[in-house]
């Protein structure tokens, strides 16, 4: 069952596409961690972990759905079997099931943010190989920052992903902060990639915090990447937001824990 969260004019669904272990030992991944940095991840994170000590991978999405109708998506997970990510993650991605349980249609899903172009977060984007390649949300527009189009260094990534979106004059380069829609606002928050972006969502509408759909890492980590993904919310009103991770919708920053 999707999670879900108020924030300001919008309900958020944190949709999971698929979960499970990395594929490599967590030590081997973070080498110069210590016993003691891991304790204290646990128990800041302690869904990102399994009893038996392996890294687990929760690859979420997240669906906005507007008071107006509109719905934007979040990122599009790990994608299905073959996808880019699949040479890698544990499992094909199942986002359909997720937006079926979540009773959104993805012919009325309005805009897909993708927050950067690593393949765990373009999975659905677009389906289909060569001529039979074709956007998943065929009436959505698909936003990207133009700094990560630019950094991206695949040609196989902007053949398979880019190329169908611009086919069908579906991709939407911005620059910086833009407007997604009522409440909704694309911030560029560079550091994990160039053109990372995070979505804003909520007005100020009290006591009700509004939340930061992030990516990848934890919001509350020392990173420059982190720092940027933060600063939009501290740099606001407390009344108009709070900063959740790609764990959880709610947690982090001042956000209180979900409920
Ligand atoms: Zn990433």
């Amino acid at each position: 069952m999707p999670l879900i969260r108020r924030a300001g004019s919008a309900t958020v669904i944190a949709l999971e596409d698929g979960v499970g272990t990395f594929f490599r030992p967590r030590q081997e991944v973070f080498p110069k961690a210590s016993a003691a940095d891991w304790a204290r991840a646990d128990a800041l994170d302690p869904g990102a972990v399994t009893p038996d000590g392996q890294w687990l991978l929760r690859f979420r999405c997240f669906a906005i759905c507007l008071d107006s109708g509109e719905t934007v998506l979040v990122d599009a997970g790990i994608g299905p079997a073959g996808s880019p990510a699949a040479a890698w993650a544990p499992v094909p991605g199942r986002l359909p099931e997720e937006l079926a349980a979540a009773a959104i249609d993805r012919e009325a899903v309005s805009a897909v943010v993708l927050t950067h172009l690593h393949t765990d977060h373009i999975g659905w984007a677009v389906v289909g190989d060569g001529e039979a390649a074709r956007p998943y949300f065929p009436n959505a527009r698909y936003v990207l920052q133009r700094a990560e189009v630019a950094a991206l260094e695949s040609p196989t990534l902007a053949e398979r992903l880019l190329d169908p979106l611009r086919a069908t004059d579906q991709l939407h380069l911005v620059d910086g902060t833009t407007r997604l829609g009522p409440g909704v606002l694309a911030v560029h928050t560079p550091g994990h990639t160039p053109g990372h972006q995070c979505v804003l969502v909520g007005r100020a509408t009290r006591p009700s915090p509004s939340p930061v759909t992030c990516s990848c890492t934890r919001c509350n980590s020392r990173t420059p990447a982190s720092r940027t993904r933060t600063r939009p919310i501290r740099t606001r009103p407390a009344s108009h937001g709070s900063a959740c991770s790609a764990s959880w919708p709610g947690w982090a920053g001042r956000s209180p824990p979900p409920t």
